[in-house]
């Protein structure tokens, strides 16, 4: 039978990244995996759902989301307020509790469908979804907050331009957290993730 060594293995590679952020106390996680398995204390911890406006489920890390954290999850969203049917409109974020999942909370938000036309309008809106994000869990008394690649999946965004906007959005405003993660699904997101945090911040 044939014998690898450790070094020729890549799942051995390291699979989480720390770093510093230039603000201080908050520390930057890179991950991979999946985010419905994350959690940090039950207490002070939250999962961002990349959702849509309806907030009803879909695909990706939303139906993920949905089925870990059971049916209960659905319900509250239904009973959030509704304005023709959107319930979190883009670049906004609400929040529900994490039911059967691991977390405390989950913060819901909608990142936009990229369009190259109007990509500086997709910019925006995709700061905005971090940016609103960071400030509802912020006032929940959240510490520590993980994100997927929002925008990244069926909503098309690029994953060089959607990782330069989250980190950036992410480097201004972390303060009164403790870590900010990025739960990375996809090897060709945490390649990216990580490239650029090597380039723009210190290792822990
Ligand atoms: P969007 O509609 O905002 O593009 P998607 O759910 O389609 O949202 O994809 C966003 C990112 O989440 C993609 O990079 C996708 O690979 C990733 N993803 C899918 N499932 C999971 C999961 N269980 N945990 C973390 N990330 C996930």
């Amino acid at each position: 039978m044939r014998s690898f060594s450790s070094s020729s293995q890549p799942d051995l590679l390291p699979q989480v990244l720390k770093f510093k952020l230039p603000s201080g106390e908050c520390k930057l996680v890179l991950q991979r995996g999946d985010i419905t398995k994350w959690k940090i204390d039950g207490e002070s911890d939250a999962i961002v759902n990349a959702a849509n406006e309806l907030m009803m489920g879909g695909g990706g890390v939303d139906g993920a989301i949905h089925r870990a954290a059971g049916g209960e999850l659905l319900r509250a969203c239904r009973d959030l307020p509704s304005h023709g049917g959107v319930r979190c409109g883009v670049g906004m974020a609400v929040e529900t509790p994490g039911f059967q999942l691991p977390v405390r909370r989950i913060i819901h938000t909608v990142g936009p469908v990229y369009d190259k036309e109007v990509k500086d309008d997709c910019a925006s809106y995709l700061a905005s979804a971090y940016r609103n994000s960071i400030k509802l869990a912020r006032e929940k008394g959240v510490k520590y907050i993980a994100f997927p690649a929002i925008s990244c999946g069926i909503y098309g965004y690029p994953l060089d331009d959607a990782a330069k906007i989250s980190l950036n959005t992410i480097k201004e405003n972390s303060e009164g957290f403790s870590e900010i993660h990025f739960v990375l699904f996809e090897p060709s997101a945490w390649q990216t993730w990580v490239d650029l945090a090597k380039l723009n911040f210190e290792q822990d």
